[in-house]
């Protein structure tokens, strides 16, 4: 039965293990995260499908079924496997989409690399996905691609079935035309982005980016900017704008440009984090800390985190303030990419040297300044880490949204915690009462941790329930709404 809601996301809604011999298909264990939130969305239509990858050695005969249904708490769905081989795999995914692509993104020109790219791979990969999707799709059904690895796919999809609904999310930040522009296949990319009903990204600017580009590249027609919702201005700061236009017209078709933050689910994580396992665990860091305070910091290690850059302000501000050390430990959970990439190696390598230099300056026996932790720590004892930390330090250099941030603010109904958040996630915008810092500027990221870690308690209480409010307003299913709300408006008819 064809679906009137098809999602394309790389990665497949589920974990399939094997158990007695037999392959089952396991709900993810944690409902955290984006794909429990997309299957949220089959509980909204008679009949959904979903679109992934799946290795096969010979993608003409895989050894699987294509497509399989499935039955789970989200309800039934279909979920059609791609075949694809090793090397194409390489070849999409870790190479054009993360050593090209991801680099040019977050805006960092020296890391792109353009030689190792096969285009006609790319083209080919993003071919099969939009035939799996057309294959899948009722008649006028929304198709919703996720992520920069399958670009070109909307434009494809559009030559296939010119009836559907298509709709594009980019869960990364969008730059500017002189960063984007760099990439050779800027003109394919943005017109197949063109071929939607709707592009959406997490913030204004990253939509602003978008309509820049596609400017830049072709004959669009840009409408006047309207004014952005002041929720998600922060005067003054490095994302903020003030105002956007909300759509372009190409060729004569309407295409929605929408910005709207990924949220969390506060319910979800309040419970967690409300759990008598998470209490007693954050109790017992808060002994084992005694009157030390604790900074954590959570991310991956990927250069756009800026690890490094946060652990040598750590190391400066030892440095300046004698009087910390013994009195504060940074908690440092850097989880390293499992890659083989030599990018990654490198700075995973520099961040143990880093957190290594300043535990061998500055530690004692008795007291260790930095726990680094390069493994990933599960979400239910996550949330103890979080409830027990006086500062949650989250720096990216760059970083689409940042969900890290906004858990730390579910987590803490008790109303205390600082969060020193970079001015460049994209989180920044809805989160001002944050401490905002600069990660480009050694004295803002100094001044930040040190006025986080000397904040009075009214002012810390303060800031907290303002971003706990914002986060509950902006919350996972606010996201969602405003997603089936676009795909309601879009109609795909010819701009008047
Ligand atoms: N996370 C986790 N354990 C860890 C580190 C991270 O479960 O040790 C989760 C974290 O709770 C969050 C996600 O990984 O939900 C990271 O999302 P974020 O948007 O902060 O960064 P991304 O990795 O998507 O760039």
């Amino acid at each position: 039965m064809p679906s009137d809601l098809v999602i394309v996301y790389h990665r497949q809604p589920y974990e399939e293990v094997e158990e007695n011999g037999k392959v089952v298909f396991k709900d993810n264990k944690s409902p955290n995260g984006i794909v429990p939130t997309l299957k949220g969305f089959f509980g909204r239509v008679d009949k959904g499908a979903w679109v992934a990858w799946k290795l096969a050695e010979d993608p003409r005969n895989p050894d699987f079924e294509r497509v399989v249904e499935i039955e789970d708490a989200y309800g039934k769905y279909s979920v059609s496997r791609l075949p694809l081989t090793e090397a194409q795999v390489k070849s999409f995914y870790h190479v054009t989409s993360k050593e090209a692509f991801w680099p040019i993104l977050h805006s960092f020109k020296e890391k792109y690399d353009y030689d190792p790219v096969d285009w006609p791979t790319f083209r080919e990969v993003n071919w099969a996905f939009a035939e799996a999707a057309a294959a899948e799709a009722a008649k006028g059904a929304v198709v919703w691609i996720h992520d920069y690895n399958l670009w070109l796919v909307p434009g494809y999809l559009r030559q296939l079935r010119p009836d559907l609904r298509i709709s594009f999310f980019h869960h990364t930040p969008f730059p500017a035309a002189d960063m984007f522009n760099v990439l050779p296949w800027r003109k394919e990319i943005v017109e197949s982005l063109l071929a939607c009903d709707v592009v959406g990204f997490h913030i204004p600017r990253y939509a602003a980016n978008f309509v820049g580009v596609a400017d830049s590249l072709l004959d669009i027609e840009v409408p006047r900017r309207e004014p952005v919702n002041p929720d998600f201005v922060a005067e003054g700061t490095a994302l903020s704008e003030h105002r956007v236009a909300k759509h372009v017209v190409y060729k004569g078709r309407k295409v929605l440009v929408i910005a709207s933050p990924v949220g969390v689910d506060v319910e979800y994580i309040a419970r967690r984090a409300e759990s008598d396992d998470a209490r007693t665990r954050a109790e017992a860091i808060r002994a084992d800390l005694g009157d030390t305070k604790m900074i954590l910091s959570v991310g991956r290690t990927d250069y756009t985190k800026g690890g490094t850059d946060q652990l040598m302000s750590f190391e400066r501000i030892l440095d300046d303030n004698p009087d910390l050390r013994g009195k504060v430990r940074l908690m440092h959970v850097s989880v390293s990419a499992n890659r083989n990439m030599t990018v990654y190696e490198g700075i995973q390598n520099e961040i143990e040297r880093t957190a290594g230099r300043i535990n061998g300056r500055f530690g004692t026996f008795e007291w260790q300044p930095v726990a680094l932790i390069s493994r990933a720590i599960p979400f239910d004892e996550l949330v103890a880490y979080y409830r027990a930390a006086d500062v949650a330090w989250i720096t990216p250099l760059a970083d689409g949204m940042n969900l890290v941030a906004k858990e730390f603010a579910a987590c803490r109904s008790d109303g205390d915690g600082v969060l020193v958040l970079s001015e460049f996630a994209g989180a920044a915008v809805e989160m001002s009462a944050a401490v905002l810092a600069n990660p480009f500027s050694h004295k803002s990221m100094d001044r930040a941790i040190l006025q986080a870690l000397r904040m009075p308690q009214d002012e810390r209480r303060e800031r907290m329930t303002a971003m706990r409010r914002t986060i509950r307003k902006y919350d996972i299913q606010a996201w969602a709404d405003d997603q089936m709300a676009s795909f309601d408006v879009a109609s795909g008819a010819d701009a008047a």
